[in-house]
This record gives C-alpha cells, structure tokens and sequence, in this order.
C-alpha cells in the first residue's frame, strides 16, 4: 500500500488541550452566576454551536453570554478568559515538525472559533508549521458535517486514501472513513505515532 499524501491533525484534545472550566471559574467570577452554570452556557448550548459555525459574531456572543451569566467585564476581558483554556500537547507538536522535515504536508482541521484560534495563533508559534487550516467557522459546516470534509478535499486536492486523518471523536472520524480516508481515532500520543510510522511517513528514505 503507497504512503498517505497528507496527515490531517484535529487540533482539540489532539495538538492542544482545553478546559472549560477554566472559563467558567474566570467568567463566573465577574458574573452573577456559577462557574458551572457559565460553563454549561458556553460549552453545551446551541450558543456554542452557532458561534463556530460562523453563525453568530464575535460580539453577538460576548453579548448572550454576558446577558445569560450577568458578566461585568469588557469584551476583551471576555475574550481572554474564554480562550485561555489551551495548553500545548508536547509529543503531539514534535511529531507533526517530524512530519514537516520529512516533507510531509500536514492541516488542521478543527470545529472551532475565531477567539479561541486568535488566542491558539499568538501564544503557540507551533500553530504556524501546517500548510493550510479548514476550520469550521469559516466554512458554515462542524465535522461530521460531509461539506467540511469537502472543504478539506478541495484544499489539499487530495482524497480518499491519500489523506491520514487523526481526530479524537469517533463520529468525526467515522465520517472521515465513510469517505475512503485513513481515518483514526487518536487516544494517546504514542499510540498515534505508531499509527503514523506503520503507514510509511516516518520511514528513512
Ligand atoms: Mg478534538
């Protein structure tokens, strides 16, 4: 079996980590409600949805969220604490620069929103080594919606078995597979490196 042409990372919980209650505990302590109920709001509403999906701006969230948690501080202080949620996934970035010094085409592919990558894009300079990014926002589409998936066959021009794709929702990779891509659920970093090495990319050439 030929190589995969491409290695599509998802970035939440695969190249980044996040907490929500991170936000919750920072929001709530300017709001007038609990830090559970500000992370409910913000993690499990249709709000959520709406926002990264393009739906809703940037101010027309700041605005239900500050009208449903009672939160007195600025937009920019909003936006700080709602996307300073993120910590790097060490194994994770080394192996994607292996990729890159292989001359391995590497994307992100992430349902996500316009804070949370402004935050992502200034405070990792790792974020900056993948040719390109398809991200729901800017799309109107969240994996596992087939038209995101589109969008990233559109973009790198490839299909199928060329692309090795690595998420760590089962849905969302199973939409990936329905596809004929080299679809896997990520678990752990070494688990995936393996996963990456069986299908060639990591081989001396
Ligand atoms: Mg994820």
């Amino acid at each position: 079996m030929t190589k995969p042409n491409a290695v599509i990372f998802d970035l939440g919980k695969v190249l980044v980590d996040f907490d929500y209650s991170i936000a919750g505990r920072r929001i709530a302590a300017r709001g007038g409600v609990s830090a559970g109920a500000v992370q409910e709001f913000i993690d499990h509403s249709p709000l959520l949805f709406r926002f990264e999906t393009g739906q809703v701006s940037q101010e027309q969230f700041f605005a239900e969220v500050q009208a449903a948690t009672g939160f007195r501080g600025t937009i920019e202080e909003f936006s700080e604490f709602f996307a300073d949620i993120f910590t790097m996934i060490e194994p994770m970035v080394k192996l994607n620069a292996e990729l890159r010094q292989r001359g391995v085409p590497t994307y992100i592919f992430s349902n996500t929103n316009e804070l949370a990558i402004n935050h992502i894009r200034s405070r990792f300079p790792f974020f900056s080594q993948f040719n390109d990014y398809i991200l729901s926002y800017e799309h109107g589409a969240m994996k596992p919606d087939a038209r995101l998936y589109e969008v990233v066959e559109r973009q790198t021009g490839l299909r199928g078995a060329d692309l090795l794709y690595l998420d760590d929702r089962s849905e969302n990779v199973a939409a990936g597979a329905a596809r004929g891509w080299r679809a896997f659920v990520h678990h752990a970093p070494e688990q995936t490196r393996e996963i990456i090495a069986r299908s060639g990319l990591l081989a001396d050439r």
